[in-house]
């Protein structure tokens, strides 16, 4: 069974250190202004330990089919490094397994949670009248007023507990601030959502470690 302390510890370890990036470099207030942001020195996240799982093993246990795709060819906007839907992941490939498997875990949360079965009926209304274009609905979506709420929540949890899994299996990923300051997450809210990321984590530690694919410390 995944180990709940170390979990907290990782959830207090990006609190630490959401509190210690720069909050001016995060008054921006779009998904793409906040990538873009990712140029700038905003801290990245750090894990110290070794790897201890791979990306193709771990795209096995994931709920539903995963496809590695090259940047760009993603059912997404042209930047995005991960796109996902109640049936299938992609993760761009970046030729860095941890930002793949950083990327993997944050798809992962969001299909693992049901995000999309809480979206469904925006995603169904939009990709209805878009044809079924996932990367048209989810552009469209991220300007609804009515979706904004949602999805900030689902993406800070997405990411967040990407960050915890990557913490826990010692994965290095490279992976920036700047996503969660684009849905305007302070440290605060993550306090607010602890529980939540704590349960996500745990959720998907405990079908890995089932697996028997983790290596030992
Ligand atoms: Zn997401």
């Amino acid at each position: 069974m995944g180990d709940t302390k170390k979990v907290q510890k990782s959830i207090d370890r990006l609190e630490r250190q959401l509190a210690r990036a720069n909050h001016a470099e995060w008054m921006c207030n779009s998904e793409h202004e906040a990538e873009q942001r990712n140029d700038l020195d905003i801290a990245s996240y750090s894990f110290v330990g070794e790897q201890r799982v791979h990306f193709n093993d771990l795209a096995k246990l994931a709920p539903v089919p995963v496809t590695l795709r090259k940047l760009g060819e993603l059912h997404a906007p042209p930047t995005a490094t991960g796109s996902s839907n109640n049936k299938m992941i992609e993760v761009a490939i970046t030729g860095n397994e941890a930002e793949e498997i950083s990327v993997l875990f944050h798809e992962w949360t969001h299909v693992e949670l049901r995000h999309y079965n809480d979206n469904k009926k925006f995603v169904d209304m939009v990709s209805d009248h878009y044809g079924g274009m996932s990367m048209i609905v989810e552009l469209v979506l991220a300007t609804s007023q009515e979706f904004d709420t949602l999805r900030r929540g689902h993406e800070l949890l997405a990411e967040s507990t990407s960050y915890v899994l990557c913490d826990y299996f010692g994965i290095a990923s490279p992976r920036k601030y700047g996503y969660l300051a684009g849905y305007g997450i302070s440290d605060a809210n993550i306090k607010d959502f602890a529980g939540d990321i704590s349960d996500a984590a745990l959720k998907i530690i405990n079908k890995i470690e089932a697996a028997h694919l983790v290596q030992a410390a």
